[in-house]
């Protein structure tokens, strides 16, 4: 990420919107990084120890419609 907006910037010869473009790069990145925040802070309940945790206390499984195995991580040790 930051070798990209390096090069991005290096290649840009105006000095002023240089740091026009700099910023809104990391204006999309901190938008993009609190869209997955928040989805990861979203709750899923898990059956096994009946309780809600956070969607980043699943494990992936993209054959499910949620994209999530049933049980949190914790329970599937
Ligand atoms: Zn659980």
């Amino acid at each position: 990420m930051t070798s990209t907006l390096d090069q991005i910037v290096a290649h840009h010869p105006d000095h002023e919107d240089r740091y026009e473009i700099a910023a809104r790069i990391r204006g999309e990145v901190l938008r993009r990084v609190r869209q997955a925040q928040s989805r990861e802070a979203e709750l899923k309940h898990c059956p096994a120890c009946d309780t809600d945790k956070p969607k980043a206390e699943f494990h992936r499984d993209d054959s499910r419609p949620d994209g999530l195995k049933a049980h949190c991580k914790e329970c599937r040790r």
